[in-house]
């Protein structure tokens, strides 16, 4: 079975650190939206132009443009990937499953790493400094967890019904939180 995994959280909650460590091992493609665009706008595209306000105002970047570069990278991909960061609306969720079904594939694991409020702000702080995105801010920070409320009141719902869909406690140790991602794929791969 190909494994196709989104990670679901708010800012900060340790998607794209886990994605990292466990790509590897299940042979995924890590796709990241907000990596994605940083890149754009790290090379002065009129998409990445565009794209930075945004950002920085801790919005969301239209449907189309986050759904069109999700396509570019699995058009001609055949294996499984981590989508991390998108789906955001039940647009982008029903529009992956589209582009998914195009291979005859789905999302089979939807994991959602739960965070703390505090935990997000402190962790947050601290990639400000070791990072220095520009969204990295408590400004923008309030407004991407507020963001992250009303999305996830829709695209949660979305996945409870159309998705085998798992809570992971995020506050543990990253170490711990690969071991108990793992385990939840092992068992989905064995399913
Ligand atoms: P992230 O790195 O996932 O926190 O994303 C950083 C920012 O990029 C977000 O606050 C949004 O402005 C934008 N972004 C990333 N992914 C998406 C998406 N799937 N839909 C809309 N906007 C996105």
């Amino acid at each position: 079975m190909v494994m196709n995994l989104v990670f679901f959280g708010p800012p900060g909650a340790g998607k794209g650190t886990q994605a990292a460590l466990i790509k590897d091992k299940y042979s995924l493609l890590h796709l990241s939206t907000g990596d994605m665009l940083r890149e754009e706008v790290a090379s002065g595209t009129p998409l990445g132009v565009a794209a930075k306000t945004i950002m920085d105002q801790g919005g969301l970047v239209s449907d189309d443009i986050v759904i069109g570069m999700i396509e570019n990278r699995i058009k001609n991909h055949t294996g499984g990937a981590i989508f991390d960061g998108f789906p955001r609306t039940v647009a982008q969720a029903e529009a992956l499953e589209a582009m998914l079904g195009a291979h005859g594939q789905s999302i089979n694991v939807v994991i959602e790493l739960q965070v703390s409020d505090d935990a997000i702000i402190s962790r947050i702080e601290k990639r400000a400094q070791e990072e220095g995105r520009s969204d990295d801010n408590m400004e923008t920070l309030k407004k991407r967890l507020a963001q992250y409320r009303d999305y996830s009141a829709n695209v949660i719902p979305y996945y409870k019904e159309n998705a085998p869909y798992f809570n992971v406690d995020g506050m543990q140790s990253i170490a711990d939180v690969t071991a108990s991602v793992t385990k939840i794929l092992d068992e989905r791969k064995a399913a």
